[in-house]
């Protein structure tokens, strides 16, 4: 038919229907906008549609460029495969449902993000799914809180904020005897600091709003696993719809080709600065892996290549003197997130960790005088200085 003849309204949307992007190569990842896709004939589709064969067919199951960040993220934890979300909470709340049924049970570290404190305790519950929280490091009570329907174990490698470390070799052990998964959020110790699935972990979950974006300008989450894994997760994410937008798989592509860079200056400038801090006369305390006095030093030296860029401090006073530091601090930006080029200071327990009572704060050293830093890009001598001169406002 001549195209020429069709009328204005036609020309329109058939003009605007797209371009032939198979001689078009570029250094970088193209943003595919795109909600669905052409294909050849309804078999293809429902093919594709059934996972059968691979293509794309609509947005909320896969898109191009979600796909080239789910094999970067796939190569970066050394997984088979891996699935991407709208939030690092999706990918969560997603996993967990996914392996659950009413009556199982999970044993979950009781140190690690308060979001999914929550989801655990106020969503699972819903669905008569018990969490039973244990410190991480009490590996009697880990192996008394497993029972028969037993279903997941859960943690952090590095809790926040005190920066207690779990024994992943323990806790793979436990999984193994018992018949369950192993969970890790990785969020605080991406690679190179750690890659959980190299110590027998199952799945690994990323908030990748933090470090692997980098630049407090995008929300999103991952899991990285053995292909069985993700396929038994894939039907939940494509049902639950929490699929991550393509402009967002991009920006975090871009963010990711830096990470490497970034951690190793983190690690180096929170090192220098738990030092300085713990010879700080007007610090009480500091919460580093990372310093030879800390109680988990080695298993840290053992299973982390560097101690991560977080970091913690206790000052000599309460609530309005840890209010008063921060309000002093000049180059340090003051807010609840982490893993930014920016240093970023907070006070947990005001923030991450209000939701427990002072008695449970207490309990596990988050007094009110603690202070949180994610150690930024900044050049390490001003972070001292700015910290130096907040704490003499004290
Ligand atoms: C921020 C965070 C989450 C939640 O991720 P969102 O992207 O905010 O949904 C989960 N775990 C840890 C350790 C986090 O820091």
């Amino acid at each position: 038919m001549n195209k020429k003849k069709q009328h204005l309204l036609t020309q329109i949307v058939k003009t605007a229907e797209g371009i032939d992007l198979s001689e078009i190569r570029t250094p970088g990842v193209p943003i595919f906008q795109t909600s669905n896709y052409l294909y050849e004939d309804v078999e293809k589709g429902t093919d594709i549609l059934l996972s059968k064969t691979p293509g794309h067919i609509y947005a909320r199951y896969s898109n191009p460029t979600t796909d080239a960040l789910i094999s970067l993220v796939a190569a970066l934890e050394n997984a088979e495969d891996a699935l991407v979300f709208a939030s690092g909470m999706a990918a969560i709340s997603s996993t967990t449902l996914a392996y659950c049924r009413p009556g199982d049970h999970i044993v979950s570290s009781a140190y690690i993000y308060g979001g999914t404190y929550t989801f655990f305790q106020n969503q699972l519950s819903r669905f008569n799914i018990d969490v039973t929280f244990v410190d991480p490091r009490d590996h009697d009570a880990i192996q008394k809180a497993v029972k028969a329907n037993t279903r997941l174990l859960y943690t952090e490698p590095l809790a926040n904020p005190t920066l207690i470390v779990s024994d992943l070799g323990f806790w793979k052990t436990q999984a193994q005897q018992h018949g369950c998964k192993l969970i890790i959020d990785n969020t605080f110790t991406p690679p190179p600091i750690l890659r959980p699935l190299d110590f027998g972990a199952d799945v690994v979950i990323h908030s990748a709003t933090k470090y692997l974006g980098g630049h407090s300008d995008l929300l999103g989450g991952i899991v990285c696993a053995a292909g069985a894994e993700i396929e038994t997760i894939r039907p939940v994410m494509k049902t639950f719809g929490p699929a991550m937008a393509p402009i967002i798989a991009w920006l975090l592509i871009r963010g990711i080709r830096t990470l490497g860079v970034r951690i190793e200056r983190q690690n180096q400038s929170a090192m220098s600065l738990a030092q300085h801090l713990a010879a700080h006369p007007k610090v009480k305390k500091v919460f580093y892996a990372g310093l030879p006095g800390n109680q988990q030093y080695q298993l840290a030296e053992k299973q982390f290549n560097g101690y991560s860029g977080m970091l913690a401090f206790e000052i000599d006073g309460g609530r309005e003197q840890a209010m008063t530091v921060m309000q002093h601090l000049e180059t340090i930006l003051f807010t609840v997130s982490l893993g930014d080029v920016s240093s970023l200071i907070s006070h947990p327990a005001s923030t991450s960790h209000v939701y427990l009572s002072p008695e449970e704060r207490q309990a596990i050293g988050i007094t009110d005088g603690v202070l949180r830093l994610s150690v930024g890009l900044e050049h390490v001598d001003d972070l001292k200085a700015d910290l130096d001169n907040a704490l003499a406002a004290i």
